[in-house]
């Protein structure tokens, strides 16, 4: 059966990787079965959404490869959450209530106090009409709430977490409306949910207790519920939820040269019974995937399992794949001599410029000097100069190892270390690595 998705952001902030993961996961839930994954805006909150985090979540999942089908925004079906809402009022499942905050934070602290737990008492359902005209003429205009059903367990199978079950009457009835007439996130969701046929809601744990409540707001409405996964919630690597994560974004990982790949390799599979490995090929990420072997635990998100992947990842890089991102000039050769000493594709710039130069040589001994003198008239060009110049100069002077291959490095390069020589020289070019070897020599 395929199945419908979606991932709900609200645009009052920059996706974080949290986030990232949620919505890759519903990708992947409805990729694999062949459904539709919807990108749903959030923005009923019109004091705190803005047009310029919507662009940015739609650049930011383009960047990692996480499509939608559709695209569906709230402030643009406001006249469904009004019918819903009216049907369930006229239904008797939604009421006024008059408290003002401070009166229901008084409520809380005096039930705490006692040792309860702070659920809404309802009382607002005890209001006759004449105190509830009082409260208007005073000029207070009601919020307004969901009222539970008390009656009977709230079940449901979780796609993560097996079995679940909540008692009504530990929840409060929920608030659905404020006074200016304006949604909470708890109605809109459901609505959509069932107008959008989604099948499947996939999001993190925190929302478990919504999920309860939302449950019978789709039985209220008629409607069968979608099937509910909760995810275990993405921690730091030291265990506890980190603000450093909710501010860690595409931006961030684009800045440290991380590929999306990498970052998809991993979200995919952390906090799964699955290994963490560089798989860029998201067919074999799919095949993989099964909400079964999600564990319970948080997830530990650390930045070094994620430059091991992309470190890994960069490696195997095929030139076609990374060819439009390479400095100018850089060929299929060129890539090949430093793909292995990059870690990140924001390093390929450095080594490039070794080939193109201008290079710093360090100084050189009297011995080197005359030797890179001998290296420069010793330099012939054919199939594999270096390793022409090397053996001639190995045998011409008896040097060999670190003596033989440091100063040419260093000559040719201006660097200690760095890509096969064997690559690079035939890069650099025969008139260039010839002026370079007769300054050193000089
Ligand atoms: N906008 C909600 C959030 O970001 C959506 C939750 C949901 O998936 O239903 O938490």
């Amino acid at each position: 059966m395929s199945h419908t998705t979606r991932f709900a952001p609200s645009p009052t902030g920059r996706l974080h990787v949290g986030n990232i993961r949620t919505a890759l996961h519903n990708w992947m839930l409805a990729q694999k079965a062949g459904g539709d994954f919807i990108l749903r805006i959030d923005d009923t909150d019109a004091a705190r959404s803005r047009e310029e985090y919507v662009e940015a979540i739609r650049a930011d999942l383009a960047w990692l490869g996480i499509e939608a089908t559709r695209e569906e925004r709230q402030s643009q079906r406001l006249d469904r959450y009004q019918a819903a809402f009216d049907a369930l009022r006229n239904a008797g499942r939604i009421y006024p209530a008059y408290e003002t905050s401070q009166e229901l934070e008084l409520k809380r602290k005096v039930q705490l106090g006692r040792g309860l737990p702070p659920i809404y008492d309802r009382a607002a359902l005890d209001l006759t009409e004449e105190q509830r005209a009082a409260k208007e003429a005073e000029g207070i205009a009601p919020h307004w709430r969901f009222k539970l059903d008390h009656d009977e367990a709230i079940a449901w199978e979780d796609g993560v977490r097996g079995k679940a079950s909540f008692d009504p009457a530990t929840l409060s009835d929920p608030v659905i409306r404020r006074a200016d007439g304006s949604w909470l996130y708890m109605l809109p969701s459901t609505v959509d949910d069932v107008d959008m046929g989604v099948t499947q809601v996939l999001r993190g744990e925190d929302h478990v207790s919504n999920t309860a409540v939302q449950i019978q707001m789709f039985t209220a409405m008629g409607a069968t519920p979608p099937a509910f996964a909760h995810e275990a919630l993405l921690v730091g690597k030291e265990g506890k939820l980190s603000k450093r994560l909710g501010s860690l974004g595409c931006d961030a990982f684009r800045e440290r040269g991380i590929e999306p790949e990498a970052i998809i390799a991993l979200l995919a599979r952390l906090g799964t019974s699955l290994p963490v490995e560089p798989i860029a090929d998201r067919a074999e990420l799919l095949d993989t995937f099964d909400l079964s072997t999600f564990g319970r635990a948080p997830a530990k998100f650390d930045d070094a399992d994620l430059e091991r992947v992309n470190t890994a990842i960069v490696h195997a890089m095929p030139f076609e794949a990374v060819k439009h991102r390479l400095p100018e000039g850089m060929d299929e050769a060129g890539w090949h001599a430093v793909q292995p000493n990059v870690s990140n594709m924001s390093e390929v710039g450095e080594w490039w410029r070794l080939v193109t130069g201008p290079i710093q040589q360090p100084g050189f001994s009297e011995d080197d000097r005359a030797f890179l003198a001998q290296a420069a008239d010793a330099l012939v060009w054919g199939d594999d100069p270096w390793r022409a110049l090397t053996s001639a100069l190995k045998e011409a002077t008896g040097r060999k190892g670190k003596q033989l291959f440091l100063p040419l490095r260093q000559a040719l390069t201006g660097m200690d270390h760095g890509p096969d020589m064997g690559e690079l020289l035939p890069l650099i070019g025969e008139g260039e690595a010839r002026a370079r070897l007769e300054k050193a020599g000089g």
